[in-house]
C-alpha cells in the first residue's frame, strides 16, 4: 500500500523490491558483476523499446537524453523541424536552436494533438530539413500524438527521426523499428517505475550515419564511447549504480507482468482517471479524447478555483500529490500521473480525494 498517493508525471512511486536494491552495496563499475547487469537490462530495454537498434543507458535526466539525441545526430546549421504541443516539444526545439540547428518550429495549441498533415506541408515547404524532433507522449497536456501516423511521412520523405518518448516507452505502445523512429529517448523515473538517474537512447543505423558526420560538441553524451564501452561491459563515466540496481529489478518486474499486459494496463487506467474525472463534473484539456494520454490526465482547473489551494489541500488533508500545469498553463491545468506503478485503486483513491476536496474551494461535484 502507498500511504501518500505520488501521482505526479515523474518521478513516479517504486515497488517495494525496486527500492529496496537502490539500498545494495556499491560494486566495481568497471567489474564483472556491472558488466553482466547492463548486459541483462539492455536486452530487456530493447525488448520493450521493441527495436534490434541500439540501446545506451546515460546517467543523467531525460532532458540529459534529449540532448543526447540532438548533439550525436546533428550539426550547426542543419535545418531542423521542432514539431510542437506543449512545454516538452517546445524544450526539445529550442534545445536544437542553442546547439545551433536551424529551427523551424510547427506548434499546436495545448490540448490539440500534433496535425500530421502539417507536418508533410511543412516538410514539402522546405525539402532541405534534415530531421524532425516530436514528442510521443505530450506529458504537459496530457496529449499522446499520432506518432505512427507522423512517422509514415517523416521516413517517407527520407528524414531522420528523432522522438521524444520520456513518458510513453515502457507505458505506451512505442514500436520504434516498426515506425522507423531513429533517435528515441526516455527516463528512469517515468513508467519505469525507477528513481530518477537514469536516461535512454536507441539510435537506428540511419542515426548512426548521421552520427558519424555530426558535428555539434559532445562529450558526455558521445554515443561512440557509449557504444566501445558497452561492448566491454562498461559506460564511458561512472553511472548511477544504484539506479542501475533499481532499474534491473524493475525490468524484470514488467517482463513477470508481461510487457503487453503493462500497456493495456496504463489504457485500463487512464480510462477510469477519464472517466471518473468526467464524473466530478470535470473537463479533461485534450481537445479529442482518442488522443488522450494514457500515462497522464491533464484536467482543466474549474472556473473560480484557486487550482494551488486545491493541490495544497489535496496533499495536506488526503496524502494525494497531483502536479500542476506547466508554462502558460500553471494555475489552468492539474495533472494525474498514472504510470509505472499504478492500478484502478490508486485512480479510486484520487477520485475519493478530489471528490472531498473539490467543494472546499467551491466547486460542486
Ligand atoms: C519528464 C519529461 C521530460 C523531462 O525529463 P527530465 O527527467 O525532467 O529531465 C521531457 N519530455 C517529456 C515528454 C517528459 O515527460
Amino acid at each position: 500500500m502507498k500511504s501518500i498517493q505520488l501521482r505526479i508525471p515523474g518521478p513516479t512511486p517504486c515497488p517495494p523490491d525496486v527500492l529496496e536494491a537502490t539500498g545494495k552495496q556499491m560494486i566495481n563499475h568497471r567489474g564483472p558483476e556491472f558488466a553482466a547487469m547492463v548486459n541483462k537490462i539492455t536486452v530487456r530495454l530493447k525488448e520493450f523499446y521493441q527495436t534490434k537498434n541500439d540501446v545506451f543507458i546515460l546517467t543523467g535526466s531525460g532532458t540529459g537524453s534529449m540532448e543526447a539525441a540532438i548533439v550525436n545526430v546533428l550539426s550547426p546549421g542543419d535545418k531542423v523541424l521542432s514539431v510542437s504541443n506543449g512545454e516538452f516539444g517546445d524544450r526539445f526545439g529550442s534545445m536544437a536552436g542553442t546547439f545551433g540547428a536551424n529551427v523551424t518550429k510547427l506548434n499546436f495549441e495545448h490540448g490539440l494533438v500534433v496535425d500530421p498533415d502539417k507536418v508533410k506541408q511543412a516538410l514539402q515547404a522546405d525539402p532541405g530539413i534534415e530531421a524532425v524532433l516530436v514528442t510521443h507522449n505530450e506529458t504537459s497536456t496530457g496529449v499522446t500524438n499520432d506518432l505512427a501516423t507522423i512517422s509514415k511521412i517523416v521516413k517517407g520523405a527520407g528524414k531522420l527521426l528523432i522522438v521524444d518518448g520520456i513518458s510513453s516507452v515502457g507505458s505506451i505502445d512505442l514500436p520504434t523499428d516498426a515506425w522507423g523512429c531513429d533517435v528515441v529517448v526516455t527516463g528512469s523515473q517515468k513508467g519505469w517505475m525507477v528513481p530518477p538517474g537514469l536516461a535512454f537512447i536507441s539510435m537506428s543505423q540511419e542515426a548512426w550515419k548521421a552520427h558519424a558526420t555530426a558535428r555539434m560538441p559532445r562529450f558526455y553524451w558521445d554515443v561512440t564511447r557509449a557504444k566501445k564501452m558497452l561492448e566491454k561491459g562498461q559506460t564511458p563515466w561512472t553511472p548511477a549504480v544504484s539506479i542501475f540496481f533499481a532499474l534491473e529489478v524493475a525490468l524484470e518486474d514488467i517482463a513477470k507482468e508481461g510487457f503487453s499486459n503493462v500497456i493495456a494496463r496504463h489504457a485500463r487506467v487512464a480510462r477510469k482517471a477519464r472517466s471518473d474525472a468526467k464524473s466530478l463534473g470535470l473537463s479533461l484539456l485534450v481537445a479529442d479524447e482518442s488522443y488522450a494520454s494514457n500515462t497522464v490526465t491533464a484536467i482543466k482547473s474549474p472556473e473560480g478555483v484557486d487550482c494551488s489551494k486545491l493541490l495544497k489541500l489535496l496533499q495536506e488533508e488526503y496524502g494525494v500529490v497531483l502536479s500542476g500545469g506547466q508554462g502558460s498553463l500553471t494555475g489552468k491545468i492539474f495533472r494525474i500521473g498514472h504510470l509505472g506503478w499504478v492500478n484502478e485503486a490508486d485512480i479510486a483513491e484520487v477520485t475519493k480525494a478530489l471528490k472531498l476536496a473539490l467543494p472546499k474551494v467551491g466547486f460542486k461535484v
